[in-house]
């Protein structure tokens, strides 16, 4: 815990690193000091007892261990296509060695007529076995050719610095020589030990870079597991734990706006979810404590006018409320249906987003500075450092799962004291998820749909059928809907993906002759501008097609539009499909969603369209989404550095996850402030961590 401590020691003073393959390790992999390098967890193992034939080597033999000689040596091939060749013999036959890069350093590492311990995948050429780029060791007294060998994350610089797997385990080796038991004391409290059986620190991670038996290996990835996942529940338990002592606007009354409104201007009746969602919004604000609610419903189901009414509720107080949006389109969207349902009753509404610009721009500022402008939608732009309200006491957030957790805690920053917050999201949450990534709200669920909606029909259809899709569709736009045709574009500046798009485009126009009917185009790499024209020529009904990339994935309303077909569905993760689907259906008509894949599909592509298919559900849709992906590539959390764990995972480790939320809350209660001695050394990794994340803006 002090400044000399060892797992502070630069990690280019251990043995077999020095100072070039130092800065290399800090540069790829960002292991500086000996604890960085005693948390780059292996992330398999060999067994080192095992070793094969290599006569038996067959096409599924996959990675092999092979001991024998090296008997020849040569370069082969000419300028870039020179290689290192060397051949290995070990009495039942032999097998190529192959390296391609840095031919000239290994050649000098190796010695022919010499025995060598090999390892490393075996591919096949032209039905020959050969392992390109191995890893060797020297086999002699000193060799250790016992226990299980850890395998770690490297990349092609290192291993061509010489650190490869083999020599990578020798340093880790070297740790183990100068870092000692009581380098690596226990964080955790020993009651939680010994109820959830968790072997101590110092075993864990000595076991998991080194374990004599895989049950060692089982029980130090489990430690370690419980002990990630404890950490980030601590963070959330102490979060939770300041919300309830963090002072908030007391809304006292429900009044004139709130009863004006709901008598007088609600277009339509609430359901009974939307109301009991808005009776919980009563609830906290009335308390006097911040509110930290996430209203959680599936797409349609009516989130906004919840939202507005509690924007009311503020106002009837004497408070200023906002929306915030994750992009352009959606903020514009919210601000005409926001301002359509409050300028009757007198009430002005101003757009903020980033291309909102110059006097009009100063205008709006002005009028959030001094109160003027009671209810504000925009983007992010909202949050920035030169907006100032003059007393905001709601601020909506949509679409959260584009928000960072960062950037909802700056929200906090704009007052004497935070906002209420409301976080409205329309992907249903896997339970799991919730807990780690919104374990500091709490939750409310808007578990039923408005009366009258039709299901969608879902379809999945190969390319082959585009005819007959596109024939349908015109039908149903004949009719008068409008429809949807969605390409995917997953980063905007993918060049093919745009011109697969122009050239669907050019497509749709052939189905949709000019003179008859009208398509409007929307994408991300059209200016702002452009784009809303575009998009509001759709909504206002003037064009009777859109084609869009996923820019209109989330939130968009317009209710005529009851088709939606879906370009290469197979490169849409499942989330995103019920999204983008949850588009139509908003409207009294039947309603489609058309998935057109290609004719190839993998096992996992199949799946994935007939899970459309099967359910409108979109929490099974989002427990399997999650179970098929993984939780990273889903709401885009990976960036938010909240749900980043080394070991665990929390689909598969959501027994674990239960258990230290359990324990969390426990030790919260027990210790608020972790002040008791037992906790000091929990408490200091804890912030240590903090700080090293972006917990850090929170609290
Ligand atoms: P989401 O939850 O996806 O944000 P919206 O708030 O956009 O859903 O609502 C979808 C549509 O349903 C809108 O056209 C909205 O006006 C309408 N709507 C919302 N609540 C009701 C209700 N109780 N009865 C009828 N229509 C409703
Ligand atoms: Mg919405």
């Amino acid at each position: 815990m002090n400044s000399n401590n060892i797992l502070d020691t630069p990690v280019e003073f251990l043995k077999g690193v020095g100072p070039q393959r130092g800065e290399l390790l800090k540069k790829e992999l960002e292991i500086s000091t000996f604890e960085d390098l005693l948390y780059h967890y292996p992330y398999r193992y060999f067994d080192r007892t095992q070793v094969t034939k290599i006569a038996q080597i067959v096409p599924s033999s996959e990675f092999v261990q092979m001991i024998g000689k090296l008997v020849n040596i040569n370069e082969e091939g000419e300028g870039r296509k020179k290689r290192l060749v060397a051949t290995l013999f070990d009495g039942s036959g032999s097998i190529e060695l192959v390296w391609f890069q840095g031919a000239q350093w290994v050649r000098k590492t190796l010695m022919e007529q010499t025995t060598y311990i090999v390892f490393g995948r075996v591919s096949y050429f032209n039905g020959v076995p050969n392992i390109a780029h191995p890893e060797l060791e020297l086999l002699n007294a000193e060799t250790n050719i016992a226990g299980m060998q850890p395998v770690y994350p490297t990349t092609e610089k290192l291993r061509q610095k010489g650190l490869s797997n083999r020599s990578f385990a020798k340093v880790t080796q070297s740790l183990f020589e100068k870092v000692k038991q009581h380098d690596i004391p226990e964080i955790l409290p020993s009651n939680i030990l010994t109820q959830y059986r968790l072997c101590s620190r110092y075993q864990a991670i000595r076991w998991i870079h080194f374990p004599d038996t895989d049950e060692h290996m089982q029980a130090a990835r489990y430690r370690l597991k419980w002990e990630e996942l404890f950490a980030s529940q601590m963070m959330i338990a102490r979060i939770r734990l300041q919300h309830t002592i963090q002072q908030g606007w007391k809304f006292e009354k429900v009044g004139e706006y709130f009863n004006g409104f709901y008598n007088n201007h609600l277009p339509f009746q609430l359901t009974n979810a939307q109301k009991r969602v808005l009776k919980e919004i009563r609830i906290d604000t009335a308390t006097g404590k911040q509110m930290n609610r996430l209203v959680q419903g599936d797409v349609g189901s009516g989130k906004t006018i919840v939202a507005v009414m509690a924007m009311l509720l503020a106002m009837d107080n004497g408070f200023q409320a906002c929306m915030m949006a994750p992009t352009e389109i959606l903020a514009q969207q919210h601000f005409q249906g926001i301002k359509s349902l409050l300028e009757p009753m007198g009430i002005a509404v101003a757009l903020l987003t980033g291309s909102v610009k110059g006097k009009e721009r100063k205008e709006i500022l002005k009028g959030l500075a001094d109160g003027s402008i009671p209810v504000a939608v925009g983007t992010h732009a909202l949050i920035e450092d030169k907006v100032q309200f003059h007393n905001l006491g709601m601020a909506v957030i949509d679409e959260q799962h584009r928000f960072g957790v960062g950037q909802r805690a700056r929200l906090w920053e704009k007052n004497a004291h935070p906002p209420h917050i409301l976080v409205m999201t329309a992907t249903p949450i896997p339970r799991t998820l919730a807990m780690t990534m919104y374990g500091d709200l709490d939750v409310s669920v808007i578990d039923e749909l408005p009366p009258g909606r039709q299901e969608i029909k879902t379809i999945y259809r190969t390319d082959i059928y585009r005819a007959k899709v596109m024939e349908f569709v015109r039908s149903e736009v004949d009719k008068g809907r409008q429809v949807y045709i969605v390409y995917p574009l997953i980063e905007e500046s993918e060049k093919m993906d745009y011109e697969s798009l122009i050239a669907g485009y050019d497509q749709v126009k052939i189905w949709f002759p000019e003179g008859k009917y009208r398509i409007a185009m929307v994408h991300g790499r059209q200016d702002p501008e452009e784009r809303q024209r575009n998009m509001a020529r759709f909504i206002g009904g003037d064009a009777n097609v859109l084609v869009a990339t996923t820019v209109i994935e989330v939130g968009v309303n317009v209710p005529n539009a009851s088709v939606m077909v879906i370009e290469s569905a197979e490169r849409f993760g499942l989330s995103q499909l019920h999204q983008l689907r949850g588009r139509v259906g908003r409207g009294s008509e039947q309603s489609y969603c058309i998935l057109l894949a290609g004719n190839k599909l993998s096992e996992d592509s199949k799946q994935r369209m007939s899970i459309m298919e099967a359910t409108a559900n979109g929490f099974v849709i989002a427990e399997k989404d999650l179970e098929m992906r993984g939780p990273g590539d889903i709401y885009g959390t990976r960036q938010s550095g909240v749900i980043k764990f080394k070991l665990a995972d929390i689909v598969q480790d959501s027994t674990i996850l239960e258990q230290t939320r359990v324990a969390a809350q426990q030790l919260i209660a027990e210790d608020p402030g972790l002040t008791l001695p037992q906790h000091q050394l929990l408490k200091y990794t804890l912030l240590k961590q903090a700080h090293q994340s972006e917990w850090s803006k929170i609290s």
